[in-house]
């Protein structure tokens, strides 16, 4: 596998080279347009071709040619800020930078170009990863506080005396969560966890837990990058509530990277370089269609160029920022741009990064992690369902929109079902709540394991749920149901040496010929509220009832 991108890296290479010596034809040929016809377009056209030459060169280790592409191309700028007219000085001095160039070009050849990219291997997270906590205290008071309630919470804890300590065992093995009592470390000590967590590749988070509340302390638990502050005595029940969300979040599924950007190979390249550090990439080469693959690919975090020919990047972020399931997406620019101002401006836009190319693909691989890491935690944590882990009532209905906007455009058919369990009230006031909690979650689990990948779960609510099915019509989607009924008719429910018996209630909805997210939630919702009416355990379909 990973040989398998090494020798795809190097093909780009060997292709890029080949295509050099055309790129910088082309760059000619831009220079004899502007020359007969000198205007603001011509020489904006001549400017960005320069640019790229700049980049790309620079990417794959041309190291002279994207220096003296850089002369010419910041000439170039200043022409353009300065609105300049065509002068024979100007002539000159693009000649003579052009030439320079074209000799580097010829010369490039024998500059052989390197791959830099062979990246620290990745560490392999154990199974018990999820279930693994350190505790590190001088003291062990930490350890001794939390190590029961833990415990029952099926929990591995294990006591670290020191900073040497926590650096030997987390290179064994990670744990999901390090707690930490900042009272008893200095603050250099503080630093160098910091350092050391900072090191981490995979998912593992700082717990801070204090003796005292106050800013000065968390703010230092912040600035060493801790995600929960705790004072004490410890409230555990939370604190476990809190290992199951970071546990439970799916933390160690890669991170999924959209690059947007329109020259071909070098999108290629960085899409490279990214899934040799493990993560999923998809490149969008036409910033139009920048839309519709988000809905579909549902990135972690988006790495776009700042300039394209469509449109900017700058551009395309804003349109992004106004719909609200972006609004928190992380968007790290890309360009060989390195003015300030227009950096401010990106940023202002609702950028979190600026990257100036070319990038070494450790840092590159380094800030797509650190950003990607904290928006898929932070994601996590604000769209699953905390007691079924599945998605909450607000993401579901907007996986309804994607869905629906996919199946519209390729008419390929979706449907929605609601499922409700039946008289459950009665079953929490008979049984108590836990055992209400048990069915929820026994039905959550059903849903989540037996369905296909590409159908989406959700808690719609208390005792109801939700699944998109794409791909699946009228009829395939009572099939669906069907099944689902067959599967929960063989958990068995038992509480005290009794059976319990519960059944569902199905009320489904499917486009076409429904055509909005609101229509087809309205009809699932009316056709499981006849579905109820007519005795409960059973599917309705809206078109059908
Ligand atoms: P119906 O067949 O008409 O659906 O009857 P029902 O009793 O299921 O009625 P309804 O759906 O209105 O009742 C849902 C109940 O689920 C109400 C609420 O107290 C309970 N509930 C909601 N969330 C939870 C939860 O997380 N755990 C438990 N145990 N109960 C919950
Ligand atoms: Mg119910």
């Amino acid at each position: 596998m990973e040989s398998l991108i090494q020798e795809k890296l190097q093909a780009l290479f060997v292709d890029y080279a080949k295509q050099l010596p055309q790129q910088v034809q082309q760059i000619d040929l831009h220079w004899q347009i502007l020359r007969a016809n000198w205007s603001e377009e011509q020489l904006a056209n001549f400017h960005r071709k320069v640019q790229g030459l700049c980049g790309s060169s620079a990417i794959y280790g041309y190291r002279a040619l994207s220096q003296m592409g850089h002369q010419l191309e910041t000439y170039l700028k200043v022409l353009i800020e300065k609105k300049s007219i065509f002068t024979d000085e100007i002539e000159g001095e693009i000649k003579v930078l052009l030439n320079e160039l074209n000799t580097t070009s010829l010369l490039a050849e024998q500059e052989s170009p390197y791959i830099k990219s062979l990246l620290p291997p990745q560490k392999k997270l154990g199974v018990e990863h999820k279930r693994l906590v350190y505790a590190l205290d001088k003291t062990n008071s930490l350890y001794r506080e939390v190590a029961v309630s833990l415990s029952e919470a099926s929990y591995t804890l294990f006591p670290l005396e020191d900073l040497a300590g926590l650096q030997n065992a987390m290179e064994k093995s990670l744990p999901i969560v390090t707690l930490v009592d900042v009272d008893t470390l200095e603050s250099h000590e503080l630093q160098q966890l910091t350092e050391i967590y900072n090191r981490q590749e995979a998912y593992s988070s700082l717990f801070c837990i204090t003796n005292n509340g106050d800013l000065a302390t968390r703010l230092k638990a912040v600035r060493a990058g801790c995600r929960a502050f705790f004072t004490k005595p410890i409230d555990t029940f939370h604190l476990v509530r809190l290992l199951d969300q970071y546990s439970g979040a799916n933390m160690d599924k890669p991170y999924r990277i959209m690059i947007v950007d329109d020259s071909a190979s070098l999108a290629e390249y960085h899409a490279l370089v990214l899934q040799e550090a493990g993560m999923v990439t998809k490149v969008v080469n036409n910033p139009l269609t920048v839309m519709e693959a988000l809905g579909e690919f549902q990135p972690d975090l988006l790495l776009m160029d700042i300039y394209m020919s469509e449109c900017t990047g700058i551009e395309l972020a804003a349109i992004i920022r106004q719909q609200t399931i972006y609004t928190s997406i992380p968007i790290i620019f890309l360009s060989t741009e390195n003015d300030r101002f227009k950096q401010f401006m990106a940023m202002n836009i609702g950028g979190d990064d600026f990257l100036v190319k070319p990038i070494l693909p450790q840092h590159l691989v380094a800030a797509v992690k650190s950003r990607a890491k904290r928006s898929a935690i932070l994601s996590a944590l604000m769209t699953r369902d905390s007691l079924t882990e599945l998605y909450n009532h607000t993401t579901i209905l907007q996986y309804v929109e994607v869905e629906l906007r996919r199946a519209k455009r390729t008419g390929i058919p979706m449907s929605l079902v609601i499922i409700d369990i039946d008289h459950f009230k009665t079953i929490n006031d008979t049984h108590g709540h836990l055992v209400g909690d048990y069915v929820i979650k026994k039905l959550s689990e059903l849903l989540a394991l037996r369905l296909r990948k590409t159908d989406v779960v959700g808690r719609y609510g208390g005792d109801e749920f939700a699944i998109i099915l794409p791909d699946t019509d009228h009829k395939s989607s009572l099939e669906v149901c069907q099944h689902i009924f067959t599967m929960f008719s063989e958990i068995i429910f038992e509480v005290e040496g009794k059976i319990i018996p519960v059944t569902l209630s199905m009320g489904v909805a499917s486009a076409p010929p429904l055509e909005t997210a609101d229509t087809m939630i309205a009809a699932a919702d009316e056709a499981l509220y006849q579905a109820k009416r007519n005795g409960r355990n059973q599917a309705l379909h809206h078109k059908h009832k």
